[in-house]
């Protein structure tokens, strides 16, 4: 359930189910990925594969 659809942070691109991203992140702090979903909403940064082909980021 995301209210905030994730956009790529360099084009605003909806980044769309089983989309190439890569995630610009800092590693947890904690042990262990049980929140990473949570996790990646609110600290990942998402780049879409056309941008990154570009490396316009
Ligand atoms: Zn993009």
């Amino acid at each position: 359930m995301l209210l905030d659809e994730p956009r790529c942070t360099v084009c605003n691109k909806e980044i769309k189910e089983e989309d190439v991203v890569l995630v610009k992140m800092r590693y947890p702090k904690r042990k262990g990925f049980t929140e990473i979903k949570a996790y990646l909403r609110n600290e990942g940064k998402f780049i879409c594969e056309a941008c990154y082909n570009k490396k316009s980021y």
